[in-house]
């Protein structure tokens, strides 16, 4: 059984890797100079030529793109191909602001395909294995992405995009699904529907789950990997870069591979734009080497996190990617302490508590005010007023412990909170809402 899917890239030695890379790269800056004239103007007001960039690193010397770019060249702005060249659009979640829209040519679908390949292999996947979809379909990469790279695997693909839980189930019972993917938070929820429909793990026959685009902790994973009686995979990417897939976990689930054959990465201070070293956390900048119609170079993804190098016990040498914290705008500053919500769902998660929370911050006489409301499992559930109020004390003092500051924690209901189908919403700062 194969156990990569194309092993000359995903266990090249990091020489290789390195002049591979200053190929493509070189290549890719040609072709950005000439043909996007956004960019172009960019470099040329950097004081760098095309011929400055001999090899990766000289990277450094590029100017960075930022989604404030891809606003400003929206829509046909960063577009290095002609459009009868691309047969596919897709766009950002958008959940702030405007969304941004990416174009493909049909090899840039091929390769992004081959990424997603390189996923549903790791996690075991082949054409013995039942791949059920329940990413959305459409404009977000997830659906269409996994969808591809489930068909080049030779898996027997379940398009069933997301939503209708009961329905989700029966298909995974009724056909024999072995591999799920979706949103992290939406594999909890169908964990939870199972449960609710009276069916334990050993009534499905799924063995491996991929799960990304939204941040989710260590514990998620567990309480996951629980309900479902899988082994969880993580998945990475973004729609400006291509979509799920420009990073993808292994057996050892320690991080993610990037396909730095496609894409390099780089860690940055968010704040100065300086290159850190390996091991350093900061914002996450992506380098597309392969892609012909939207090629971003140098592109600011917020996302926060670590790159290392350590040898992976899988056999692959991509260099690896920790779980992103979060973006550099999920952060919130509350009463002048950094908080990321990946934070609260760890001592959420390990107090006993479900994955259904709600965080709300507003800002009341002057002062930053955090409520977190979170469901009571059913075993949980009390009507003595007491009882709660203890627990709520309880929880409080924990978040309190990891945050450093005082939260007013209220104990909902179980089924109360409404569930995520896609990428789940779990922060309302009205604090933003009055500037
Ligand atoms: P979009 O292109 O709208 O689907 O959003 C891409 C963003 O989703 C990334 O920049 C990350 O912030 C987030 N994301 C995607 N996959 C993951 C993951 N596995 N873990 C954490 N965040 C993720
Ligand atoms: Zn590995």
């Amino acid at each position: 059984m194969a156990k990569y899917w194309q092993e000359d890239m995903e266990t090249m030695s990091p020489e290789d890797m390195k002049k591979l890379q200053s190929e493509r790269l070189v290549k890719q800056v040609h072709h950005v100079y000439e043909n996007v004239p956004y960019y172009r103007d960019l470099m040329d007001k950097k004081g760098v030529k095309p011929e400055d960039i001999r090899s990766v690193d000289d990277l450094h010397k590029l100017p960075f793109l930022s989604k404030a770019d891809l606003r400003e060249a929206y829509p046909f702005g960063l577009l290095a191909k002609p459009l009868s060249d691309c047969v596919r659009i897709h766009s950002t979640s958008g959940t702030t602001g405007k969304r941004v829209v990416a174009f493909y040519t049909q090899h840039d679908v091929d390769l992004w395909e081959d990424c997603c390949a390189r996923a549903i292999t790791a996690a075991g996947g082949n054409e013995d294995d039942v791949c059920q979809i329940a990413y959305g379909y459409g404009l977000f990469t997830g659906g269409m992405g996994l969808h591809g790279g489930s068909h080049k695997a030779g898996c027997l693909t379940l398009p069933m995009s997301s939503g209708n839980t009961e329905r989700q189930i029966q298909f995974m019972r009724d056909l024999g699904a072995t591999i799920l993917c979706c949103t992290p938070s939406y594999a909890a929820y169908i964990g939870e529907t199972l449960h609710d429909m009276g069916l334990t793990p050993d009534d499905i026959k799924l063995k491996a789950g991929i799960f990304g685009a939204e941040p989710w902790t260590e514990e998620m994973r567990r309480s996951i990997e629980k309900s479902l009686g899988i082994k969880a995979y993580d998945i990475f990417g973004l729609t400006e870069i291509s979509g799920p897939g420009v990073a993808f976990e292994c057996e050892e689930q320690s991080g993610m591979h990037i396909n730095e054959d496609h894409f390099i990465p780089e860690i940055i201070d968010p704040e100065t734009g300086e290159v850190l070293p390996e091991g350093s956390v900061g914002e996450l900048v992506f380098t597309s080497i392969t892609k012909e119609a939207f090629p971003l170079l140098r592109y600011r993804t917020r996302d926060l996190c670590v790159l290392s190098r350590k040898k992976c016990s899988c056999g692959r040498t991509l260099i690896k990617m920790a779980k992103p914290m979060g973006r550099s705008d999920d952060m919130m500053i509350i009463r002048g302490v950094n908080v990321f919500p990946s934070q609260i769902e760890t001592v959420l998660i390990e107090q006993g508590y479900s994955p259904n929370y709600l965080i709300e911050v507003d800002r009341k006489n002057n002062t930053d005010t955090l409520d977190i409301s979170v469901e009571m499992n059913p075993d949980q559930f009390s009507d003595k007023m007491k009882d709660v109020q203890d627990k709520e004390k309880a929880l409080a003092g924990a978040i309190k412990t990891m945050l450093g500051i005082n939260p007013k924690v209220h104990l909902v209901s179980p089924k109360s909170i409404a569930r995520s189908e896609g990428k789940a919403v779990r922060v309302i700062d009205r604090r933003k809402l009055h500037d």
